[in-house]
């Protein structure tokens, strides 16, 4: 058995009017994040966990944001590119742990639907899938709701 350990972080701006994606749902909420797809940072920090834990570069190598066929993209899609990535090197996704910063509105009533999107994704169980919601305590540009961010760390298991 072989074990490998990743970790992802990601950091998406916020403004008022757009739409909030968090885990693969989309959120109620007068702001939303600024991005080249659908700028859901946790489906994003996930994916660096996931990829570096392959050793397998990071979510701008494989999707650039610049190019238009990723414009809009549902985070969902580059999720399951990232797992088909992995597993053909050979891995499946042992458990992942995850942290979203996000000042308002409140993540915690949402999460047990992003467990599940991102479990069935993942092709595990969704007490694989841990999602911790914290606010900044309106410290900075994340408690002043300017920016979102996310952690992740996951184990790849073979
Ligand atoms: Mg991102």
């Amino acid at each position: 058995m072989k074990l490998r350990i990743g970790q992802g972080i990601d950091v998406h701006r916020l403004e008022k009017g757009l739409p909030l994606f968090v885990g693969g749902i989309q959120i109620e909420s007068e702001i939303g994040a600024v991005g080249h797809s659908d700028a859901d940072v946790l489906l994003h920090a996930i994916c660096d966990a996931l990829l570096g834990a392959a050793n397998l570069r990071d979510i701008g190598y494989h999707f650039s944001d610049t190019d238009p066929k990723f414009k809009g993209i549902d985070s969902k899609i580059l999720l399951a590119e990232v797992f088909k990535l992995i597993q053909e090197k050979g891995y499946g996704v042992n458990n992942v742990d995850s942290t979203v910063i996000l000042e308002s509105p409140k993540l915690n009533p949402h999460i047990p639907a992003m467990q599940k999107e991102i479990a069935s994704i993942l092709h595990i169980d969704e007490d694989a899938i841990s999602i911790k919601a914290t606010t900044h305590e309106k410290v900075d540009s994340f408690g002043n709701s300017e920016a979102i961010k996310a952690y992740a760390s996951c184990l790849l298991i073979k």
